[in-house]
């Protein structure tokens, strides 16, 4: 095991990272909350094929969760992250206290406007000012010249994105296909809150989203019927739903059921399973179905 270096303090990480750049190493990003499993990993995969030398972050930022959210239970595994990112070859972590990010005194934010109210901007108002705020931090202090998220979280990504064009960032931000478990579920440090009973409605999800690509694939273009092929088993096996919603990629704004869909078309969910809210998408004509469309059993 290569140990990685690990620290709390963003004089330190801005040295190490300085002396990195001394050397010609270009710095690559992946920024997380912890609890990591194998999604984030595939994250580092990339961003070591894409850069010299990788920094991740672990902080579990309190402004991008709302008020009666998991803030306080979110589940925390410090030791089991520090191996499994240095196994992966990480060469710093970067893990602040709360303080270092936001000291007292704290009075700024950065907020995409537009973007940000639709989807899960309209059930969490706050969320992803809060995300882009931290960002923003992390993309200051590390100065990376890529950062990787997930396509997992892709209104995120979106958000993202255009914040750092739109703040003329010099990062690329770059997204990475979703990680998913053998039987279709996106993997999430969320679904270790599950019940046994709960992962199993949880497929119903990745059920849903292939059901769709395996029709867009048939040439079925019409978005109610996309959209309904999703939320029907959705609704049937959630305890409520947030949102099933068709969608334009590139900017989120949500398509009517009674039009005909173009080339891409975004399929995104959030839905809650006993008490865990489960969040999925995909991009017909653009990403691979959860699973492969011709293997019946997974729709048993
Ligand atoms: P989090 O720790 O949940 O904030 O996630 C940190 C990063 O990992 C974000 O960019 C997420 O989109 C990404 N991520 C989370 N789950 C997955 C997954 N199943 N596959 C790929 N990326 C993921």
């Amino acid at each position: 095991m290569t140990a990685a270096y690990v620290s709390t303090r963003i004089d330190e990480v801005r040295n190490i990272l300085d002396n990195a750049r001394a050397e010609g190493k270009t710095i690559g990003l992946v920024p997380t909350m912890g609890a990591l499993h194998e999604g984030h990993l595939t994250l580092v995969d990339e961003t070591k094929r894409r850069a010299d030398f990788v920094v991740a972050t672990i902080f579990v930022n309190p402004t991008q969760f709302g008020p009666g959210e998991d803030l306080d239970k979110y589940p925390k595994d410090s030791d089991g992250d520090l191996e499994k990112l240095a196994n992966r070859g990480v060469n710093l972590v970067f893990t602040p206290d709360k303080q270092v990010i936001y000291p007292s005194g704290f009075l700024t934010a950065v907020a995409v406007k537009g973007l940000t109210e639709k989807l899960c901007g309209a059930d969490r108002p706050t969320h992803f000012a809060g995300v882009t705020t931290v960002v923003s931090k992390l993309f200051n202090i590390m100065g990376p010249c890529v950062a990787v998220f997930g396509r997992k979280d892709y209104q995120q990504l979106q958000v993202i994105k255009r914040m750092a064009a739109d703040l003329n960032m010099p990062v690329e931000v770059v997204g990475v296909p979703t990680l998913r478990e053998e039987d279709g579920l996106a993997m999430s440090s969320r679904n270790r809150y599950l019940s046994p009973e709960e992962r199993v409605r949880g497929r119903a999800i990745s059920q849903g989203l292939t059901a769709a690509h395996k029709l867009f694939n048939e040439g079925i273009r019409n978005v109610g019927q996309l959209r309904k092929t999703v939320l029907l088993p959705v609704e049937a096996a959630a305890d409520s739903v947030d949102y099933v919603s068709a969608a334009d990629p590139d900017i989120l704004e949500t398509i009517p059921d009674d039009v005909e869909a173009g080339e891409r078309l975004l399929i995104a969910v959030a839905a809650k399973i006993g008490t865990t809210r489960l969040i999925d998408n995909t991009v017909l004509g653009e990403d691979a179905p959860p699973y492969p469309t011709d293997s019946p059993t997974h729709f048993k």
